[in-house]
């Protein structure tokens, strides 16, 4: 196919009132924020208005402290109302990988918060009535190829023996009863893995810091942030686009978008686009065929698939990484379409209303990170599952800004790695990925091939 032939193919994919945005931003209220300029100080200045910053700010406001979260977009500009809306407990090494590191009683501890962040988020929506189709379905991780089905079985036998992780396997034979596919070769299921509507839950957090008495400014980006040695209560001084703000204290919440104003962090969270499509509303019957089980899904290729219904079942939302370098969303959405036909034919004619991408926060232990560095508290590095761990972490570093010892976790102030050569510029990402796209498809093929004569790969 020519280059014009395939972009006018691309064309047919989009639906007439297609978004170059998130698909939940089509249920976002208005909410009014007022504009403020910036005061001059404030005992507690949070950058970064996501989960992390909003919820050190309830923290901070509850206890009294005058709390001003600045954003150098709107307010919720970043990962917080972009995502796929699913909920793992966030941590992504083994229990044995992390001990070889720190030994098997930290390890337990640090996996320990996982779970405590998963279930933290689920009473927080309760407690406070946060309207924002939280739904504990669980999840199923599909095998990408036999040999990874057979891995995932050994894995959560091991889990629930240790960690009561309360997870099953799905044979090849019953993949159906889990989605509408033949492109896996089984999977297994996490029962307690959530689902959320980013962006409610994003406005739920917004309206209640607001009425709490927050101080939220938006397009107000902080350009330096200098700690002042004299004895002095408002030891730092933050400027930013509307001028000079001094505090005594100074929450870092920026994640997948830190910079150069924090060159330390920046040197050790690594920006990785990701990029999201939703489908057109489709009929219900298709979508109880795709999604049987009203789980959320993702996939064991290295360069994972995730995906799941919109919360009202019309839709599919599907996402993924499918460019080696950073790209644009009418770019990444026909490759995401295609990734989606691969694995659900049923919608080869079903086109896509929404596409978007946001900058999550990799560190190089695949951990997050939080703590305090130089004076300035920090929380980050989710590495593409923070929905529950930024809320539990920004909610922890809140408590710890105002001296409540339930404020320390089991990852505060662990080493925060960086690489000789790296400065925040992800240069050997395109590169990476690339590799690990082709082996996935690889792996993919040669699977097919064996099963095909009889074999397992
Ligand atoms: C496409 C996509 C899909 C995802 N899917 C999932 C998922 O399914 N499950 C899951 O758990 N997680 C997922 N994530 C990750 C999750 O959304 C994030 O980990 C989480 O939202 C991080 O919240 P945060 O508050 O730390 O950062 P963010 O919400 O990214 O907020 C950081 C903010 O800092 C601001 N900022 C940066 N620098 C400055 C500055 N100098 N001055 C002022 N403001 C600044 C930015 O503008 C931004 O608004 C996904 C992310 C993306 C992008």
């Amino acid at each position: 196919m020519d280059s014009l032939t395939k972009s006018a193919a691309s064309r047919l994919l989009f639906t007439d009132d297609y978004k170059n945005a998130p698909y939940w931003q089509d249920d976002a209220e208005d909410l009014n924020i007022p504009t403020h300029d910036l005061p001059a100080d404030a005992d507690v200045v949070i950058i970064g208005s996501g989960y992390t910053g909003l919820h050190t700010a309830l923290q901070t406001i509850a206890a009294g402290r005058s709390t001003v979260l600045i954003d150098s977009g709107e307010i919720g500009h970043g990962c917080s109302t972009r995502n796929g809306g699913q909920i793992s407990p966030g941590i992504d090494p083994s229990e044995s990988t992390l001990a070889k590191t720190y030994g098997l009683e930290k390890a337990r501890r640090l996996r320990q918060e996982g779970e405590n962040a998963l279930s933290w988020i689920e009473s927080f929506v309760a407690q406070e009535s946060i309207e924002c189709n939280f739904e504990r379905n669980g999840l199923f991780h599909a095998a990408h190829t036999p040999t990874h089905y057979d891995q995932m079985c050994r894995e959560i036998e091991h889990l629930n023996k240790t960690e009561n992780v309360e997870a099953f396997a799905v044979p090849i034979e019953d993949l159906r009863t889990e989605l509408g596919t033949d492109t896996y070769y089984g999977g297994v299921v996490f029962t307690k893995h959530a689902a959320i509507h980013a962006t409610k839950y994003h406005q739920g957090l917004v309206k209640k810091a607001l009425a709490a008495g927050v101080t939220l400014i938006s397009q107000c980006q902080a350009t330096s942030v200098i700690r002042h040695t004299e004895k002095s209560s408002n030891q730092f001084s933050i400027t930013t686009a509307k001028g000079i703000i001094k505090s005594r204290d100074v929450m870092i919440a920026t994640n997948g978008y830190t910079g150069q104003l924090t060159p330390w962090f920046s040197r050790r969270v690594i920006p990785i686009g990701s990029y999201v499509i939703a489908t057109e509303a489709l009929p219900i019957e298709l979508v109880d065929e795709l999604f049987p089980s009203r789980r959320v899904v993702t996939d064991s290729c290295k360069v994972v698939y995730y995906y799941r219904t919109s919360p009202d079942r019309t839709r599919i939302l599907f996402g993924g990484r499918v460019s080696a370098n950073e790209t644009d969303p009418t770019v990444s959405a026909p490759r995401l379409h295609e990734q989606m036909v691969r694995i659900f034919p049923q919608l080869i004619d079903s086109k896509i209303s929404h596409s978007w991408t946001g900058t999550v926060g990799y560190t190089f232990d695949t951990m997050p990170h939080t703590g305090v560095h130089n004076g300035l508290h920090y929380a980050m590095g989710y590495c593409g599952s923070g929905i529950a761990m930024a809320s539990y972490l920004g909610m922890r570093a809140g408590q710890k800004i105002i001296g409540d010892p339930a404020g320390v976790t089991a990852f505060d102030n662990l080493p925060f790695p960086t690489r000789p050569l790296y400065r925040g510029n992800p240069w050997f990402l395109p590169a990476a990925v690339s590799w690990y796209a082709a082996k996935d498809k690889m792996e993919s093929k040669l699977a097919a091939y064996s099963a095909s004569r009889g074999k397992i790969a």
